[in-house]
């Protein structure tokens, strides 16, 4: 599905705090269709770089396009609306609503019509049976009417991913999918983001780098702020500096 069109580029991303250079002239491009990763020792600055294209943090220099088009002075919410969509917290998922009825909620919102929806039973019944078929898609199946918070790590996870399809995204943006897994979620949601990404782009900052490795179309390394290689896993894993920079990690 991979097309060489950038989706998302980052020119010059430059984020500063108080005199702390924590992302130095970043130039990012992300293909449509792609999974890209974004990794680096601790303290390289993916987050902050995940946060800036996100619109979660301003810029101190440089731009963002999406779909060439100039967002770096949009708000997260205006951005999600153009179809780049970053998974939501855990903390974002209502933790006594049971995974249909999270799920339902993010689909109303998609759709902005939130009195017509819990008004009507029919409209109910569509949102329900989308809902139900997201948390299939997601392997959550089974757990449809269990409250999130009786669900596990993992399964909470998968839940986000299923609230974040629900907004329809056209690219998501992943912020450590993996953290705190064990190794059955860590399958699980591999083979999700597979299929999330088959008519999707995909950017992720992730720890785990057999998972880095088994996903990605390019990897981007990061170290104090800057983009220290880029290229496929082949590439980037023989790559001596950037072996040098996780070393000591
Ligand atoms: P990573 O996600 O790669 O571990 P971060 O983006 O979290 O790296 O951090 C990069 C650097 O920027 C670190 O040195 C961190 O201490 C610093 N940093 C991040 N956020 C802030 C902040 N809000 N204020 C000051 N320094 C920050």
């Amino acid at each position: 599905a991979a097309d060489a069109v950038p989706i998302l580029v980052a020119e010059g991303l430059t984020k500063t705090f108080a005199g702390f250079t924590a992302v130095n002239n970043v130039n990012l491009s992300v293909r449509r269709g792609t999974i890209h990763a974004l990794i680096g020792p601790n303290g390289a600055g993916k987050t902050t770089c995940f946060n800036l294209l996100t619109k979660f943090l301003t810029p101190s220099g440089g731009r963002i396009l999406y779909k060439g088009e100039d967002i770096t002075g949009l708000k997260p919410a205006d951005v999600a609306r153009l179809g780049l969509i970053r998974s939501f917290q855990i903390s974002a998922v209502f933790p006594h609503l049971t995974a249909l009825e999270n799920v339902r909620v993010a689909l109303q919102r998609q759709r902005g019509n939130s009195f017509d929806f819990w008004r009507s039973k029919s409209v109910l019944g569509v949102y329900d049976a989308r809902a139900a078929e997201l948390l299939e898609d997601v392997g959550l199946a089974e757990f449809i009417h269990t409250r999130a918070v009786e669900l596990s790590y993992g399964r909470k996870r998968a839940l986000e991913i299923a609230t974040t399809l629900a907004l329809d995204p056209e690219m998501m943006l992943l912020d450590e999918p993996m953290a705190g897994m064990g190794h059955e979620d860590i399958e699980r949601i591999t083979a999700l983001i597979r299929r999330v990404a088959a008519n999707r782009t995909v950017l992720m900052v992730e720890h785990n780098l057999s998972v880095v490795a088994e996903l990605s179309d390019t990897i981007t390394v990061l170290t104090r702020g800057q983009v220290l290689a880029e290229g496929d896993y082949a590439t980037v894993s023989t790559n001596p500096a950037v072996q040098q920079a996780y070393m000591g990690d």
